[in-house]
């Protein structure tokens, strides 16, 4: 079924694999999550070991890694966490894509080898508590000040914030009755301290069901001042920018998800293979096999639609119907097959510390992130015409 995948793509599949099930068995995600530990130790191999060079072009250190290349990542690592894939997304991807996007010379310069070494995490800050999928109704501003900006507003739930070293913040810069409220949104990069106070910044958690090692934050921006050099893309456009930022982003979520549905999936058989009811083990009655039967093809197929969108968005270009219509799918799939995991798993998938009921949250977590499925339909709808 790997139809897309080159040798090389199947290599790191395999190098990513192996150091997850060495380093990071299940026992240790759930003592991540239980105790909210943010997981830098990955990051850092992640650099060592050349992961987070795939997303920064080869005239800034990176390896020039395809968006296929990430996602085939992604799908891995989300196989064992989200919490770290979620990382490494955030951390490389965004920041990497905004600048290639949108940055100028300078900006790339600054801050491209930095993500290379791991030392430059990003978030992405567009979401806000007043404005959610409607992003552009969001009340956050930033006015001019002498030589730069002063930011004010509150954005949030996002991802990893507070401990990246740049927040890129969408902020409204003016107003223009009469047109689209999408212009007069600008972004800006925000440089954080995290470990130290930034002036102006400040972090309140967001406690969420699930991704607890993440640290999603609510970020409050009570007069940051940034310079004139800190504006990423023109004045006033940034919706533009954010939009050609979502492809990526939202084919990396929809990777990730595949990786915990099939690990849901994988989990799921072995757990009916062995448990017996009624003298045999529940796997042969068709009541349990045949929903997880269903999720693997399921899964398989939306695989295959990730890879041909990520596919397309590298030779071609922009792809945003392709990219929502593969969020979509593998974001609802992977609900399915987490939840056809968790039911053959009986009272066991019910607990607390349960792998299979972790999966679930994760992927209803993704859902949320970058566009919820009722969004991505409309997106696609727009597309079709109506
Ligand atoms: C774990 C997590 C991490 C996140 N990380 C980030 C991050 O790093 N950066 C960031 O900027 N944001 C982040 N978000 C925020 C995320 O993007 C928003 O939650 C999402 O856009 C939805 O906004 P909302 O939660 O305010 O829901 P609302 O917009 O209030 O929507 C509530 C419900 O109404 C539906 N709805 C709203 N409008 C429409 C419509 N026009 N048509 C159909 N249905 C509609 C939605 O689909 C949803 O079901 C994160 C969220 C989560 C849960």
């Amino acid at each position: 079924m790997d139809v897309y995948l080159s040798s090389d793509q199947l290599d790191l599949r395999r190098d990513v694999r192996a150091f997850l099930d060495r380093e990071y068995p299940p026992e240790r995600i759930l003592q991540m999550e239980q105790d909210e530990e943010y997981p830098d130790d990955f990051y850092r191999e992640c650099a060592k070991r050349g992961w987070t060079a795939m997303a920064v072009p080869k005239a800034y250190g990176g390896s020039d890694g395809s968006v296929l290349d990430l996602c085939v990542f992604v799908e891995e690592v989300g196989r064992t966490s989200i919490s770290l894939s979620t990382l490494y997304i955030t951390g490389t991807i965004f920041g990497s894509h905004a600048l290639d996007i949108c940055g100028s010379k300078e900006q790339a310069a600054q801050y491209l080898p930095g993500i290379v070494s791991g030392e430059k995490r990003f978030a992405l800050a567009m979401s806000e508590p007043v404005a959610g999928s409607d992003f552009a109704g969001m009340q956050t501003k930033a006015e001019r000040v002498d030589g730069g900006w002063r930011i004010e507003g509150v954005k949030g739930p996002i991802s990893g914030a507070e401990r990246a070293e740049v927040i890129i913040a969408a902020a409204r810069t003016a107003n223009f009755p009469g047109q689209s409220r999408q212009k007069g949104i600008s972004l800006f990069l925000v440089e954080n301290n995290p470990g130290a106070p930034t002036p102006g910044l400040r972090f309140e958690p967001k406690r969420y069901a699930a991704m607890k090692a993440l640290m999603v934050n609510e970020v409050h921006f009570e007069g940051v001042v940034v310079p004139d050099t800190a504006m990423l893309g023109p004045e006033d456009e940034g919706w533009m920018n954010l939009a050609r930022l979502m492809d990526p982003e939202r084919l990396a979520n929809a990777a990730q998800t595949i990786g915990v549905a099939q690990a849901a999936i994988d989990s799921g058989v072995e757990y009916a293979n062995n448990r017996e009811q009624y003298g045999q083990p529940i796997s042969r009655y068709q009541a349990v096999s045949h929903p997880l039967a269903e999720a693997e093809a399921e899964v398989a197929a939306a695989r295959l639609l990730v890879y041909a969108a990520a596919h397309k968005r590298d030779v071609e270009g922009p792809c945003p119907k392709e990219a929502s219509m593969a969020k979509m799918l593998a974001n609802n799939v992977a609900a399915r097959a987490t939840s056809a995991a968790l039911q053959c798993a009986g009272a066991r998938g019910y607990e607390r510390d349960s792998h299979f009921m972790r999966r679930v949250l994760e992927v209803r977590g993704c859902e949320l992130g970058g566009g919820t499925s009722q969004i991505q339909r409309n997106i696609i709808a727009r597309f079709m015409g109506m």
